[in-house]
């Protein structure tokens, strides 16, 4: 029996962006907040390094420095309008995270500490800038757990473990959404005036990922099979520090901290390629220098990764020949206590998983795939948008790394997620709040969970002829090699034919388990479908893009052609096919330059 609900706002995840919109729709509208996983279980709780606003509680720092950064770091795709609107609002969210009661880590004055993260710098200098606001190396978590505990102080209404499995659309407009209840295998109608999409990344679509399994895109692929586009999804961010082989990931503060990268001759090779900021160089930038330094044989035991050193000798070292002084002028100087106290978790990470102690040895590390920043396409105040002209589709909204405002543009700068969450998770539930005051419930469909049944049926009644880990495992493999940091057209039209006949094979995919109670073999081969669709999109969206730029390095065209490319791509996904348009980049007062650091 399918049980209906009515709220006047209905939010599909519970992590930072969830959370935000959670309590701000609350307070004005009655409100839902559904999650596939139990809340704090969230990925926002993996962030370890920190928060970027410019507070400037160690030395200079202002929002326009941080607003220029963010636009140079995204390699001038990011819209300008948006992004000052995010660096303005930072830092009023920072102190309200804080007046929740959010534990920051401490300068000696009692301010909220901030530690150098990539290409956030001084503007005048050209130095690496304390930007970061931090809880060690746990920030995230302590979002999540403060946000969680605000939401439950005001009775912000929680569905947990219910997996939402589609957006509905009636008379042009958001009417609700369906869900699978874990516990029971049973469906549920949502019917809403305002939707809100928080469902995070879809990392899992490459083998060596930092992302949690349930990093799946299901906002976005959800939102493409009901005509909704996709934006610039060829970009795609792998982060340099992932540990080798796990993925997982080893924070950017721990450079901020002081660490270096080396190379088998051990060389800090980032002196080569950045000059400047050397290893906190943006992502995009660094991660490139570690294939190429691999690629030229100085893998570390010829193997494909390099190290990540924050042995306190070496910080010291490297410190001293960049000429590094604290902000009182005393030379910057650690200690192993110090590095453990910034660190902890990192430090126990590698020491449960690697048996490798990063006050005494390096760490190996190799990038891994970690951020979407392409997603469903909105405004700055987080209300999608379905087409080249930007019309906004009334009660539907998508905030968080599902969403893409863009901010983050073809590269995202550490700390600017955990920003972005809270800041656009916060006009996105304020929005829709307001929106649902002035709004009427949309006539749900004659059958509204038919769609979903059909999507389920096919799994629970397939042929059973494949199975979706192989399918899984080669999608992941495929992407991996081809539609990685480096790309080429051969490479990528090689992995769309293979994707493609995945797609075909999971036509054939059967699920074994055919109960009810906690049905996971049915809902990870759904989540499955979602991966392939991203995959595709992902691919089609990268071979049509001709340049590079940010995040999409191409061999064979490995120049940025702001001429031709200066434009954020939109795809739809139409009876099985990738359609592509292009919209305008918004520009305010930074004309593009080329980018140095
Ligand atoms: C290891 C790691 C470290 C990071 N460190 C930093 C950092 O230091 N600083 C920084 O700025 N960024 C960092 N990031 C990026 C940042 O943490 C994420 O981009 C951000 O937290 C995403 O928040 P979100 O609210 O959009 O999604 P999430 O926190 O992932 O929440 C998604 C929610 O959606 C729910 N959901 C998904 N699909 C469905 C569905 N179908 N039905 C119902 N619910 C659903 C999930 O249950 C979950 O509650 C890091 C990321 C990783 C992976």
């Amino acid at each position: 029996m399918t049980k209906t609900h009515e709220y006047e706002v209905v939010i599909v995840g519970a992590g930072g962006a969830g959370l935000m919109a959670g309590l701000y729709a609350s307070r004005g509208a009655k409100t839902a907040v559904l999650s596939k996983l139990y809340p704090t279980r969230s990925h926002t709780g993996a962030a370890q390094g920190g928060i970027g606003a410019a507070l400037g509680n160690h030395e200079e720092d202002h929002p326009e420095w941080h607003a220029f950064d963010t636009v140079k770091g995204s390699d001038y795709l990011g819209d300008q309008d948006a992004i000052e609107f995010m660096c303005q609002e930072a830092i009023d969210v920072v102190y309200e995270l804080e007046h929740m009661g959010l534990p920051f880590s401490r300068t000696q004055e009692g301010r909220i500490a901030q530690r150098r993260f990539g290409g956030h710098t001084n503007n005048i200098t050209k130095k690496p800038v304390q930007r970061a606001c931090y809880a060690a190396d746990r920030t995230g978590h302590m979002i999540l757990q403060t946000l969680y505990q605000q939401c439950i102080k005001n009775n912000v209404t929680f569905f947990d473990e219910f997996h939402v499995l589609d957006v509905l659309i009636e008379n042009r407009a958001a009417a609700g959404v369906v869900a699978l209840e874990l516990a029971t295998g049973e469906l549920h109608v949502f019917r809403a005036k305002a939707v809100i999409f928080a469902t995070g990344g879809h990392g899992r679509v490459w083998s060596v990922t930092s992302n949690a399994y349930a990093y799946t895109g299901d906002g976005v692929a959800i939102t493409l099979r009901r005509g909704i586009p996709a934006e610039d999804m060829e970009f795609f961010q792998f982060h340099p520090t992932g540990i080798f082989k796990l993925g997982i990931l080893i924070t950017e503060g721990v450079r901020g901290e002081g660490g270096v990268l080396l190379n088998s001759e051990g060389e800090r090779f980032m002196d080569r390629y950045a000059p400047t900021v050397k290893d906190l160089a943006s992502r995009d930038v660094v991660s490139r220098a570690m294939y190429l330094e691999i690629k030229e044989g100085r893998g570390i035991n010829g193997k494909s990764y390099l190290h990540l050193d924050v042995r306190p000798e070496t910080v010291n070292k490297y410190a001293e020949l960049d000429g590094r002084v604290r902000p009182d002028g005393s030379p910057y100087r650690v200690t192993a206590e110090e590095i453990l106290s910034k660190l902890p978790d990192i430090i126990d990470f590698c020491r449960t998983y690697l048996g490798v102690d990063p006050v005494k040895q390096p760490m190996p590390v190799q990038p891994t795939a970690h951020y979407a920043m392409g997603g469903i396409p909105t405004n700055m105040y987080g209300e999608v948008v379905i087409d080249t002209n930007n019309t906004v589709l009334p009660g539907l909204y998508a905030a968080g790394e599902c969403a893409c405002v863009s901010v983050h543009g073809a590269n995202r700068l550490g700390t600017n997620s955990l920003l972005d969450i809270t800041v656009f998770g916060k006009h996105a539930g304020m929005r829709a709040a307001e929106y649902a005051r002035g709004a009427d419930f949309q006539p749900l469909p004659a059958d509204p969970t038919a769609f979903t049944r059909q999507q389920l049926d096919k799994l629970l009644n397939g042929k059973g002829t494949e199975r979706a880990t192989d399918i899984a495992n080669e999608m992941k493999a495929v992407m991996m090699e081809h539609v990685s940091v480096f790309r080429v057209e051969e490479g990528m039209s090689q992995a769309l034919e293979k994707i493609r006949e995945l797609k075909a094979r999971f036509q054939n995919v059967g699920v074994s388990d055919k109960g009810k109670v906690f049905n996971t073999d049915l809902l990870n081969t759904w989540e499955l479908g979602n991966l392939l669709d991203l995959a595709e999109v992902t691919t089609v969206a990268a071979l049509a893009r001709k340049e590079s730029r940010g995040a999409h390095a191409r061999d064979d065209y490995p120049k940025r052609d702001d001429a031709n490319w200066m434009k954020h791509s939109l795809a739809w996904l139409e009876d099985g096919q990738v359609r592509l348009d292009y919209k305008p980049v918004v520009i305010t007062k930074y004309q593009p330059k080329e980018r140095v650091y």
